[in-house]
This record gives C-alpha cells, structure tokens and sequence, in this order.
C-alpha cells in the first residue's frame, strides 16, 4: 500500500495524550503514514483566533481522512464548538459509533453489540438561538428531508455492509409529530428497498432510554437525530465500562474524521491516567477505511488481549493501575508481536 496523508488533529484536555496514544498503535501495525499534525479548538482560538483555521479545513479536504483527538468548548458563553463547525464545514454528516462489550470487562448490563448512527448536520445543532424577549430564548430545531433520507440510506447501507439485521429510528414523534415525524417517515421510506436483508422498526426515545439499560442486546443498529445520538452515545459507552471505551468516525463525501465519543475530560487532562482504548479503536476503523483491514482487526484483536489478560495495565477508569503511556505500551507491544506472528485474518 502507498503511502497515506492523514491529518493529525491531538485537540486539547486529555486529547493529546490519547491521540499519541492512537497514533503509535496504528504506526505498530506496518501502515505507511505521512502524518500532518495540526491545531484546532481551545489552542488555535488563543494562537489564530478561530478554532478551526482554514487551512486545517482544506488539508482535511486534501487528505480525505483526519484523525482527531477532543476539543474543549465552553458552556454557555465563548467560542462555538470546533466539532460541529469541522462537521459541518467538511459535510460530515453521518456519526457511526460502534458500542460492543469489551472481553474482560464485564459490566452489569450484560452484552452489547450495536451500532449509533446520528446525524449530524441539523437538529437543534444548527445554532438558531434568539432572545424573542427578555427572559424568553428559543432554539430552533432544523429537520429536513433530505439530511433524514441521506443519514437513514447511510444507516441501511452500514448495516448491509457490515452485516448487521435491524435498524430502529429513534424519535420523539408523538411530541415532535412535525420535525421527528418526518425523521421517521423518511426513516421509513428509505427502509422499503432494504427490507428482504435489513429489518426496520422504531422506538421513542425515552423508551430506548429504559430498554438499553434493562437489555441492549436486544439492539443492533440505532438510527438517531443529532442530539438524541449525542445523548444515547455516551448512555451507550456507560453500557459496556465508559467513555474511555468507545470509538467513532464522522462521514461525509470525500472526507472522514475518526474521533472517540468522549470529550476533553478537563477533570482527568494532564494526569496521564485518560484512556486511550476509545482513541486506539477510532484508529482501527481508520485504518479499516483506508482500505487495511488486516490492521483493524490486529489492533482490535490486540486491546482485546490486554483487557483480558493484563487488568492491571488499565487505566483507572477500568479499575486498573495503569497509565495512558503504559496502557499504550501493552497495546504497541501486542500489536507488534502478532504483526510477526499473525493469526487467522490479521
Ligand atoms: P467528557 O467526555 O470529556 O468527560 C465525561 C467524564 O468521562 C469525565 O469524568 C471524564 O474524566 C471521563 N472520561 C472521558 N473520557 C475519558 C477517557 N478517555 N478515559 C477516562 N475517563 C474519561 O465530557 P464533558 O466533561 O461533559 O466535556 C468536557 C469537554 O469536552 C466540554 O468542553 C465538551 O464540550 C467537550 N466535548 C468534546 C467532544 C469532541 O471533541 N468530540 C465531545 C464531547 C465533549
């Protein structure tokens, strides 16, 4: 395989740490990178002035793929989020985020093996905030039917393609009869010429709530708004040991930006303990993307040895006494010695 751009994106918080992490895994597997370090969020507002810099935007667009570590946005008041404006920017419209339980840590939720896909270009996401009188704020929800068919037509094709049997719409339609009405029509619409090889169902979203810590297994492909996907993703990566666990990629034309659910985690950033795991396995399916699937599996195969056999090389947030680095270590170490030694499908 020749050799790959990709553009390195560490973020701020913990994202330095995990993203390095990530970064060295996949430089174990063989993979020839030509990695382009670059600066957006919290860092590039206080050096450039704008979170997201243009010339970011279009190396991205030259490469075609992006790694990305998280980035800090204030509550509230300053800056507007360098994730949605780099979504947006770039037509990242479709979050696939793959929540699967972890041999090794077991949870007391049991197994979980499902996929989120969120929108991720509209919806309440979209900014539109007035003051229409003092003391009276509204915020506008944006649903189209194009972005609804687009993401659902997503959602059907994943599933045939990493075989997968159901997709269920998630939604609030009996509220939001107007905006998640037609998510779900659209939904529903683009489930008919799937429907021999993709089953479609549907399911409000406080009801998904309760089902998913009551059994999640019986869940295969979610299909979400924006916010309902933010919300349910990190509900999801509760499931199966937390955030430091769960990967995942935004996809629009021509480009892809793989990053992990979580976010910067001020309250840990700097202590080296984050964990990378969630970053490394963003790297994965960067490297399944690519076109190396050998790689992806390596690497998954790899973190799953280390949770299973070396507790005490986890980080604390899995009840170990390791630290990123060390953690990071375990996982090159183990990616290296199969890339010698290769089992079946690596
Ligand atoms: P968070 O995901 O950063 O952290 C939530 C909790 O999970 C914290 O206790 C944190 O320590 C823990 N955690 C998260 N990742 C972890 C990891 N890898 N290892 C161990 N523990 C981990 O969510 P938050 O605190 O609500 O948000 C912090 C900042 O991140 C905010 O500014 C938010 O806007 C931003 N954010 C960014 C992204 C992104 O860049 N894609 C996503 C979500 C949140």
């Amino acid at each position: 395989m020749s050799k790959r751009r990709v553009v390195l994106l560490p973020g701020d918080g913990i994202g330095p740490e995990v993203v390095d992490a990530a970064r060295r895994v996949v430089d174990a597997t063989g993979l020839d990178i030509e990695w382009v370090p670059m600066e957006i969020g919290a860092i590039a507002f206080e050096k450039y002035g704008d979170t997201l810099p243009a010339d970011v935007l279009e190396e991205i667009r030259r490469c075609g793929v992006a790694l990305k570590g998280p980035t800090t946005t204030p509550s509230g008041t300053g800056h507007q989020s360098a994730n949605v404006r780099l979504r947006k920017e770039l037509g990242l419209f479709a979050n696939v985020r793959p929540v699967k339980s972890v041999p090794g840590l077991e949870t007391p939720y049991g197994h979980t093996d499902l996929v989120i896909v969120r929108e991720n270009t509209e919806d309440l996401y979209a900014g539109l905030e007035n003051e229409i009188a003092p003391g009276v704020i509204t915020s506008i929800k944006v649903i189209t039917e194009v972005a609804s068919r687009r993401i659902a037509k997503f959602a059907f094709e994943y599933a045939i393609r990493w075989h997968r049997k159901r997709v269920t719409a998630v939604h609030k339609a009996n509220i939001m009869k107007k905006a998640d009405g037609l998510f779900l029509e659209c939904a529903r619409q683009e489930s008919l010429p799937y429907h021999e090889r993709v089953k479609f169902d549907d399911i409000l979203v406080d009801a998904l709530a309760m089902k998913l810590v009551t059994r999640p297994s019986q869940f295969d492909v979610l299909l979400l708004e924006n916010l309902y996907g933010d919300i349910v993703s990190d509900l999801a990566a509760g499931l199966i040991g937390g955030l430091g666990l769960a990967p995942g990629a935004n996809f629009g034309p021509g480009c892809a930006v793989f990053e992990a659910i979580h976010g910067s985690a001020p309250d840990i950033a700097g202590k080296g303990i984050a964990n990378p795991i969630a970053m490394i396995l963003s790297a994965a399916m960067m490297c399944h993307h690519m076109g190396d699937a050998e790689s992806y599996t390596r690497i998954r195969r790899s973190v799953r040895a280390i949770t299973t056999a070396n507790r005490d090389a986890l980080t604390p947030d899995l009840g170990g006494k390791g630290t990123s680095r060390s953690l990071a270590d375990a996982i090159v170490h183990e990616v290296e010695r199969r890339r010698r030694a290769p089992v079946d499908g690596e």
